[in-house]
């Protein structure tokens, strides 16, 4: 999520181009296309899920690692700022607690003003998007919650097991779009023999 002057999350590094650079230039940050392209691709992204599921190939979080890396160093996120428009992160004690402090409050202050439960019983922002989010920017950065460091967690092991996030995030954030996407183009011969295989019923 944004905040940093240079990108994501404060992770942002000096570019790297070599190892993915070629593709470079197809890097897709224009949030209504990747809207309209997560609709018209919906299908054939469910199929490669399905697909990753079962995949037993090469290293498979050290491929999404690297392409993490490209795409996060590659992508400016206060010039997105999408996560912060279209996601509630989920608020634990030590965020609330933090984000009081930040804004001078007590936590119970804040919670009255700032924070609600969700269907599922945990906290998260009242509004969306987020109050602390101004000019593309969190106005709390230093003190932003857990869950906003760590969006859109495909940095994070067993990318396998987050696939269902992956599918949701890949309409929203253009980090998860290009990994994806060039994920699908690195393990293309594999897929192409896996829809062979299994046609309609991959899905
Ligand atoms: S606190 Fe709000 S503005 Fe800051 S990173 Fe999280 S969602 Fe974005
Ligand atoms: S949606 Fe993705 S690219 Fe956009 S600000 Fe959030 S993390 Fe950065």
């Amino acid at each position: 999520m944004p905040g940093a002057p240079n990108g994501y999350s404060g992770r942002i590094s000096p570019p790297l181009n070599q190892m993915f650079g070629a593709q470079k230039e197809k890097m897709e940050t224009d949030l209504i296309r990747i809207k309209k392209l997560a609709k018209k691709k919906e299908d054939e992204n469910w199929e490669f899920r399905t697909f990753l599921k079962g995949y037993d190939g090469q290293n498979l979080d050290s491929v999404v690692h690297k392409l993490v890396k490209k795409y996060t160093e590659s992508i400016d996120c206060t010039t997105c700022g999408n996560c912060c428009k279209e996601i509630r992160p989920i608020l634990k004690k030590n965020d609330i607690n933090a984000l009081s402090k930040s804004l001078n409050t007590t936590p119970a202050q804040f919670k009255k003003e700032y924070v609600q439960k969700d269907k599922d019983g945990d906290e998260v922002f009242t509004q969306l998007p987020c109050p602390f989010l101004s000019d593309n920017k969190c106005s709390h950065y230093e003190s932003r919650p857990a869950d906003c460091k760590s969006f859109p967690h495909i940095h994070k092991k067993h990318f396998t097991t987050r696939l269902i996030g992956v599918m949701h995030n890949y309409s929203i954030c253009p980090i998860v779009f290009n990994v994806y996407e060039e994920l699908k183009n690195t393990l293309k011969d594999d897929f192409s023999v896996f829809q062979e295989t299994f046609g309609d019923f991959g899905c």
